[in-house]
This record gives structure tokens, C-alpha cells and sequence, in this order.
């Protein structure tokens, strides 16, 4: 880590007015809890002129149940998420992604939105500034190759934030604010997969607050990710779950989300047409496969590739069979079975 380069700090005083310097500083970042960024300017990734401390901005911490949605500002400490009983209430999975975050100390001043628009990561980006000089810096930032995979043209940086995909099996929407208003849109529109520009919040846009729809806060929800410590470290996959039963314990809906695999978090193609049929040993193979094919984990870590694919689906299987309450044999594949 070397010494912070020099900027200068700006400290509005509403989100008015930190959008406005968002609008007439370009190369401008914004600043909550600064465990993410801090670590990055540190390693001279970045070197941003400026710094918009959201820190003072009143309201933006709010954590409200009304009738229509949850509404979680994006200021919210991941501590406040982790222990509040409206979000445990209403989408287990967000309170349990949040406690899964690093260490107590972090998760004391990380934020919900520092968290959603976590920088992407790579084994070949996430070093010094001196290491990533010796190796020619990378297509991500400074460099013109990809050492991930060398013959093409994007980053496969994996996006590694734990609270998107618990957001995204209960329909969570973003508002974003800027000079010229505020837009509401489907969380899962963040983001884009590619790993050099994986948000497509404009560069005067602020994350001011997500919102949990009512109607998708009846979901039984679980998160759970596998990291390589047993502690402070993000996830090689994480999978969010969240299901409807009917009366006969049947899933009449079905989500599940990844994350740490891509260079976005996703949510899961074709789980419709699980619902309907009782969780069994039949259905949950059906799963891992569609996990399996869906993520694509590249060599951006020190684990191997296809064991964070097999992570994934095994996971996901698990994390259904529990949330049903299913009495199933085998919830896990044996090694070297193909589901
Ligand atoms: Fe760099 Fe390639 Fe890693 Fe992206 S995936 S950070 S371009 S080495």
C-alpha cells in the first residue's frame, strides 16, 4: 500500500448538491464508508482529483417499511442491515449477505451502496501499483492486454458484492439521482458484464436508495457464499435463493441470483420452468445444471474456475432444498458427478 495521493475532499450538504459536483467535476468519486475504494487509491489504481463525501448527507442512511416497499437508503451501514428487523423480516437474504461482508469492523461503516458498486476484481488488478507496472498493468486499466485471457478484447473481472444478488431475488429497484432528476430502475440494469465497466450509473449519477416491493417480501430468501478464508474475504461464488410454497410445500416461484463469478451479478434464467414440481432429488440436478451453465467464472482468482461453477450449483441446490424444507438423499452431487 503506498500513501494517498492528493485530492480534494468536498462535503455536501445534500444529494442536490453532490450531484451538481458530480456534474461539474469530471473524474470525480463519490465516498461512503470507503472500504472499497480507500484500498484502491491506496494501491494507486485510481488517482481521482476529487472525493464527494456522502458521509453528512441527512437521510440517506433511512431504513423505512412502508406499504408499498422497504425502502433501504444507500448510505445504510451493512451492520444496520445485517441486525434490523424490518430487512430480516422482509428479505432474509439482504440481512444475511450483509452479515456475510467482510469483518464487524467494516461492515460498521461499508454501505449498502459502496457495496452494489463494488470495482470488480482480478488476481492481476488487485495489486500495487509497482507489481502491476512489472506485469505491464492489464486491459482493465493501463495496459492493452488481458492476462485472463489473452486473446480477447474485454476483462473478465469477476464482480464480488454480496448484497446484489440477495436484492435481486426479491425485485429490488435503484433510484438514482442526478442534476436533472431522479430515475427509477430494475436493479439488475446496474449492471453489464463486462468487468473494465460493469455499472452503467452515468458518471453524475448518485445510488440514493433501493426499494424491496411489498409483493416480494413474502419470499422465504437465503444467502450463503463460499470464500477461500473463513472470514474477511469475498465470495469465489455467492448465491442468493428466495421461493413461494404453495400450500404443498411446491415452489410457485422460484429465484435464484450469483454473484462472484461474473463481472455482474445476474439472476438466473429459466427458473420458471422449475416451479410447479416438488423439490426433489429431480428437481434440484435441474437446478445445478442451469447454474452450471449459466456462470462464467474465468482464472480472476487463485481458485480454479471450474470449481467456483461447481460451488455455484451445489449452493444453489442447497439453499432451495433448505428454504423447502426438503427431505431429500443426496442434496449434493458426488465428486465427479456431472449435476
Ligand atoms: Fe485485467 Fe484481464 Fe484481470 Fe480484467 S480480467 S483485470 S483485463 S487481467
Amino acid at each position: 500500500m503506498e500513501a494517498l495521493h492528493a485530492f480534494d475532499l468536498r462535503r455536501p450538504a445534500s444529494l442536490a448538491e453532490a450531484a451538481a459536483i458530480l456534474a461539474d467535476e469530471p473524474g470525480a468519486r463519490l465516498l461512503a464508508g470507503g472500504t472499497g475504494l480507500l484500498p484502491n487509491l491506496r494501491r494507486g489504481i485510481e488517482r481521482p482529483p476529487v472525493l464527494v463525501d456522502l458521509g453528512a448527507l441527512p437521510g440517506l442512511d433511512g431504513i423505512e417499511a412502508g406499504p408499498d416497499a422497504l425502502v433501504l437508503g444507500a448510505g445504510a451501514t451493512l451492520a444496520r442491515l445485517a441486525a434490523h428487523p424490518d430487512v430480516a423480516r422482509a428479505c432474509p437474504a439482504v440481512a444475511q449477505a450483509a452479515a456475510a461482508v467482510a469483518a464487524p469492523a467494516h461492515r460498521s461503516v461499508a454501505t449498502l451502496g459502496g457495496n452494489l458498486c463494488l470495482d470488480t476484481r482480478c488476481v492481476y488488478y488487485n495489486q500495487s501499483e509497482w507489481w502491476r507496472a512489472a506485469n505491464g498493468y492489464c486491459l482493465k486499466r493501463g495496459g492493452d492486454t488481458c492476462h485472463v485471457a489473452p486473446q480477447g478484447r474485454r476483462c473478465h473481472a469477476a464482480y464480488s458484492g454480496d448484497l446484489a444478488p440477495a436484492l435481486l431475488v426479491h425485485d429490488a429497484e435503484a433510484d438514482l439521482v442526478s442534476a436533472a432528476g431522479t430515475r427509477r430502475v430494475p436493479l439488475a440494469d446496474l449492471f453489464r458484464d463486462d468487468g473494465a465497466a460493469h455499472l452503467t450509473i452515468g458518471p453524475a449519477e448518485i445510488l440514493a436508495r433501493l426499494r424491496v416491493p411489498a409483493g416480494a417480501s413474502a419470499r422465504r430468501s437465503a444467502y450463503r457464499k463460499l470464500t477461500a478464508r473463513g472470514a474477511i474475504d469475498f465470495p469465489l461464488a455467492g448465491v442468493a435463493c428466495a421461493v413461494e410454497l404453495d400450500g404443498r410445500g411446491v415452489p410457485s416461484l422460484l429465484r435464484v441470483a450469483l454473484t462472484g463469478t461474473d463481472s455482474r451479478p445476474f439472476l438466473l434464467e429459466g427458473t420458471e420452468a422449475l416451479v410447479g414440481r416438488a423439490v426433489d432429488e429431480d428437481l434440484l440436478a435441474a437446478l445445478g445444471k442451469l447454474v452450471q451453465k449459466q456462470v462464467g467464472p474465468m482464472r480472476t482468482t487463485v481458485t480454479q474456475s471450474n470449481y467456483r461453477r461447481q460451488v455455484a450449483a451445489v449452493t444453489a441446490r442447497r439453499l432451495l432444498a433448505e428454504l423447502a424444507g426438503a427431505r431429500v438423499d443426496r442434496p449434493d452431487p458426488a465428486p465427479g458427478d456431472p449435476r
